[in-house]
C-alpha cells in the first residue's frame, strides 16, 4: 500500500524509482537511494527490536552525519518521534531535553557522546548507541545496524503519526519543543520545492546543524519528495573557503545560509577563486539581512536570490521574497529588498493589532499564522501552547507592517523593541544603519535601563577586519541618519556578537551586559 502522504512512503518510493541515484553525501560516504533506504530500514528495525513502540522518542546528538539523517527516516518508517539535539548544548541542557522528551534511545556521534557522561539520570532512557563517521567499521552503531534486517519495518504509519519534536534555539527564553506529525512535514515539503525550485536533479548543500527545523523541512524531506541529492556540510563552524570548495566540488545547485554566513562569504573575497556556476538558487533568511548586503550578494552570485522567513513553529519557511521580486527590486528602487516577501503556499498569515484585528497597510502589528504545517502544540507544554496558539492562530512575536500588495516588512521582535521616553525604537532599524558604516561588520542593539528615559539605545558593534572607528564617530554617523531618540548613546566594541548555532543573535546576554553597565555608571555618579 502506498500511503502517499507520509515521509516514510517518499523514502520507500525513491528506493524503487531511483535506486542508483545519489541520495546523500556525508564526508567520504556517498549513499544511493537504494542504500539509504536499506540503512534507514535497518535503523528502524533496530529501534523496534530495542522494544520501542509507536510514538516513542529517539534523540540524536551529532554533527551533520549520515546517521542523523537516517534517524529521521527511521523514525518516519517505524512510527517513532525524532528528537534532534544540538551538540553545542551543555550537559544540563541535553539532560533537560532528554528528560522532557522522554527519549528512550539516544543515537550519539562519538565526538559528542561525552556530553552524556555529565548528565543526571533520565528515567526513560534505555540505551545510548554511538556512531563514529571516522571509524565506520568499528562503531557500535554499525555493528548494531549489521544485525538488523533491511526489509521494510512492519509498521503501517500514516500522516497522523507523530514525527518530530524540535526544541527551538531559545533566543527568547528557555527551549520549547515544537511538535509535528508526519502530515505537517508532508504538507510543508512542497514549499521549499516551489520557493527554491528544488527538482530531481538538484544538489542541496546543507550547512545548518541537524537539529534546526531547516535541516529537516527545507532539505531532507523536500529532497526525498523530489528525489534530489543532499550534501552535508560540517556544522562545527562555518568557513567561507570550505563552503565555496564544497559548492565547486559537488556542483551544488541549491544552498541556503543565514546572513552571518553569507556576509563571511562576501567579505572573504574568495568567491572568484572558485567555480560556483552550478548554483541555481542562493537562499538566505532566519535573521534580518542588511539591504546593501543583498545588493552585494546579487552582484556576486547573480539574480538567483530567494529570501525565506519563518520560525521553527511554522515548519521553517512561511513567507518568501522570490527571485523575480529580487530582480524587480534590484532593477527599481530596491525598497522591496527590505521585505521578506509574501506568505507561501498553504500558509495563512495575518498582521494584527493588539485588539486582534488586521492592521491597515503601513500599520504595525504582530504576525500570526494558521495552516496545515503550523506546529499544533509544544510538546508536553499546555501552558505555552495556550499562550502561543490562540483560537487556532500561532502568534509569532514578530512585529511587522504590510504594504498595499501584501509584502511583509519585519520591524522587530516584540521583545527587542526598545521603549525610550515612551517612543518605540526598533532595534533592527538601528542595527541596519550601523551596518551601513564602512568599518562595521555587524551590530546588535539592545535596551539599557535609564532613570530618565526608561530605556536607552545601547549598541554592540563588531568591526570589519583591519577597519577602525570609535564610538563617537559611529554615534555621529547614526545622528545623521536617524532621529535623536533612535541613536545609540553607548557603543561597545566586541570581536564577535553572541550568536546561536543558526546565526541568530542571543540578545539576552547583551541586555545583561548593558544592564550591568547602567548599574556601574549609576554607582559611579
Ligand atoms: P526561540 O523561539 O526559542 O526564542 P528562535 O527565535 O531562535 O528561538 P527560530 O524559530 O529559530 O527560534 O527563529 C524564528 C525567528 O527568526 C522569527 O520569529 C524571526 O524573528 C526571525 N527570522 C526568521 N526569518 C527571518 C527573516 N527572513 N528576516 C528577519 N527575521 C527572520
Amino acid at each position: 500500500e502506498w500511503r502517499p502522504m507520509t515521509v516514510a512512503a517518499w523514502i520507500r518510493r525513491n528506493a524503487h524509482w531511483r535506486r542508483d541515484k545519489l541520495a546523500l553525501v556525508s564526508g567520504d560516504r556517498r549513499y544511493t537511494y537504494g542504500e539509504f533506504n536499506e540503512r534507514v530500514n535497518r535503523q528502524a528495525n533496530g529501534l523496534l527490536a530495542e522494544g520501542l513502540v509507536r510514538g516513542d522518542r529517539v534523540a540524536v546528538i551529532a554533527n551533520n552525519t549520515s546517521e542523523a539523517v537516517e534517524a529521521l527516516g527511521a523514525a518516519a518508517k517505524a512510527g517513532l518521534v525524532h528528537v534532534p539535539i544540538n551538540f553545542r548544548l551543555s550537559p544540563r541542557e541535553v539532560e533537560q531535553i532528554l528528560t522532557h522528551s522522554g527519549a528512550r534511545i539516544v543515537l550519539a556521534e562519538q565526538e559528542f557522546a561525552g556530553l552524556l557522561d555529565g548528565i543526571g539520570p533520565c528515567p526513560d532512557l534505555k540505551r545510548i548507541i554511538r556512531h563514529d563517521p571516522r571509524d565506520q567499521g568499528g562503531s557500535e552503531h554499525e555493528a548494531w545496524l549489521a544485525g538488523q534486517p533491511d526489509a521494510e519495518p512492519p509498521v503501517d504509519v500514516t500522516g497522523e503519526d507523530d514525527l518530530l519534536i524540535v526544541y527551538t534555539s531559545g533566543t527568547t527564553g528557555s527551549a520549547k519543543g515544537a511538535f509535528f506529525k508526519q502530515k505537517h512535514c508532508v504538507a510543508h515539503a512542497p514549499v521549499p520545492a516551489l520557493v527554491y525550485d528544488i527538482r530531481e536533479d538538484s544538489r542541496l548543500l546543507m550547512v545548518y546543524p541537524h537539529n534546526s527545523i531547516a535541516s529537516m523541512n527545507m532539505y531532507y524531506i523536500p529532497a526525498w519528495m523530489q528525489g534530489a541529492t543532499v550534501v552535508l556540510a560540517d556544522a562545527r563552524g562555518f568557513s567561507a573557503e570550505r563552503w565555496l570548495g564544497q559548492v565547486e566540488r559537488e556542483r551544488i545547485t541549491h544552498c541556503h545560509l543565514v546572513p552571518t554566513m553569507l556576509i563571511r562569504v562576501l567579505d572573504s573575497g574568495a568567491v572568484g577563486q572558485f567555480d560556483v556556476s552550478s548554483l541555481q538558487t542562493v537562499g538566505y533568511g532566519s535573521a534580518p539581512m542588511p539591504k546593501h548586503r543583498v545588493e552585494e550578494l546579487s552582484a556576486t552570485f547573480g539574480n538567483i536570490l530567494v529570501q525565506g522567513y519563518g520560525m521553527t513553529e511554522t515548519s521553517s519557511i512561511a513567507a518568501a521574497l522570490d527571485k523575480a521580486e529580487h530582480r524587480r527590486a534590484l532593477a527599481g528602487d530596491g525598497r522591496r529588498l527590505a521585505s521578506c516577501g509574501r506568505p507561501v503556499f498553504g500558509c495563512e498569515l495575518r498582521v494584527v493589532g493588539e485588539d486582534g484585528h488586521d492592521v491597515k497597510p503601513g500599520e504595525l502589528g504582530e504576525i500570526i499564522f494558521r495552516g496545515p504545517y503550523i506546529a499544533p502544540a509544544y510538546f508536553k507544554d499546555p501552558e505555552r501552547t495556550a499562550q502561543t496558539i490562540v483560537d487556532g492562530w500561532l502568534h509569532s512575536g514578530d512585529l511587522a507592517e504590510l504594504d498595499e500588495d501584501g509584502f511583509i516588512y519585519i520591524v522587530d521582535r516584540k521583545n527587542d523593541i526598545i521603549i525610550s521616553g515612551g517612543f518605540n525604537v526598533a532595534s533592527k532599524e538601528v542595527e541596519e544603519v550601523l551596518c551601513w558604516h564602512d568599518a562595521v561588520r555587524e551590530a546588535a542593539v539592545v535596551s539599557r535601563p535609564d532613570p530618565e528615559w526608561g530605556e536607552r539605545v545601547h549598541a554592540f558593534v563588531a568591526l570589519r577586519e583591519g577597519a577602525a572607528a570609535d564610538a563617537a564617530e559611529l554615534i555621529a554617523f547614526c545622528r545623521d541618519r536617524l532621529s535623536r531618540i533612535k541613536c545609540p548613546d553607548r557603543i561597545e566594541f566586541v570581536e564577535e556578537l553572541p550568536r546561536n548555532a543558526l546565526g541568530k543573535l542571543v540578545k539576552g546576554d547583551l541586555r545583561a551586559r548593558a544592564r550591568a553597565r547602567a548599574q556601574t555608571e549609576s554607582q559611579a555618579q
